[in-house]
């Protein structure tokens, strides 16, 4: 039986034949792996903790003809506090989901893995939540190739300045010029065109640093749900959740989102 070695955090689990489950994990020397972990449904299972989503583990796997089986590994980080607070979980869980709705198995991208381990790692210790997954997903759709383009006119290539729109379709910012042949297109501010930038080339565990107005924050929040949709092709099913989280405490602030 041949085994493999990796390090990687689950974002998935659901049943799978009795007291099994199929676990989608991301792996830093595999990319995505789908396996198999038995006796997860019984007392005691020395499995369980390493396929509770959002932990990271050294794992052991089979390797099967069809699906991999987890035989064995050791936590290295349960993000503890992410547990006990029930929006930072939510913000994690939109990650976890992401990463497992837009990679394929078998195509290692460190990247991606380092970006969501730190990026985790930034929620679990209490950061603004928003800037981090605003980060990794644009990280996470740049590494996969889709974009958006921020630094010029994805259209053009000329230099942004002036009025600035974001089409889907174009792929990221674009300038006035090529608005009318672009299809649908948004106006975002020069403030936002300036923070997407940043939150593209900045190191991610400076972003909580960055202070970003609510008007940018909701136009940002836009385009990042609109780039997921046009280029990954799904809509994260805590997206939802989200939103609403994010709507209570914009009132708690006594703020109106945009
Ligand atoms: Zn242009």
């Amino acid at each position: 039986m041949r085994t493999f070695p990796a390090t990687g955090i689950s974002l998935t689990i659901k049943k799978y034949r009795g007291t099994q489950r199929l676990v989608v994990f991301y792996t830093r020397e595999r990319g995505k792996v789908e396996a198999v972990a038995q006796g997860i449904g019984k007392p005691g299972s020395k499995l369980a903790s390493l396929t509770e989503p959002l932990t990271l583990s050294r794992l052991f796997f089979a390797k099967g003809r069809e699906l991999d089986r987890l035989t064995e590994g050791q936590v290295l980080d349960s993000f503890y506090s992410l547990r006990s607070d029930l929006a930072r979980f939510a913000y994690a869980s939109y990650l976890a989901e992401l990463v497992a709705g837009a990679t394929e198995p078998g195509l290692p991208m460190p990247e991606i893995f380092d970006a969501l381990r730190s990026s985790l790692a930034m929620l679990n210790g209490g950061a603004n939540p928003q800037v981090i997954v605003w980060g990794f997903a644009l990280r996470l759709m740049r590494e996969l190739g889709v974009g958006p383009v921020v630094e010029q006119c994805a259209s053009c290539g000329n230099s942004l300045g002036g009025k600035v729109y974001y089409s889907p379709a174009a792929g990221g910012l674009i300038c006035a010029d090529c608005r009318p042949a672009a299809g649908f297109a948004r106006s975002v501010s020069s403030t936002t065109a300036a923070l997407l930038r940043s939150l593209v080339s900045f190191p991610l565990d400076r972003l909580p640093r960055l202070s970003c107005p609510p008007s940018s924050g909701s136009q940002i929040e836009d385009v990042v749900r609109k780039h997921i949709q046009y280029h990954l092709g799904f809509t994260p099913r805590s997206e939802r959740f989200l939103r609403e989280i994010q709507a209570t405490a914009l009132a708690d602030k006594g703020d109106e989102p945009e």
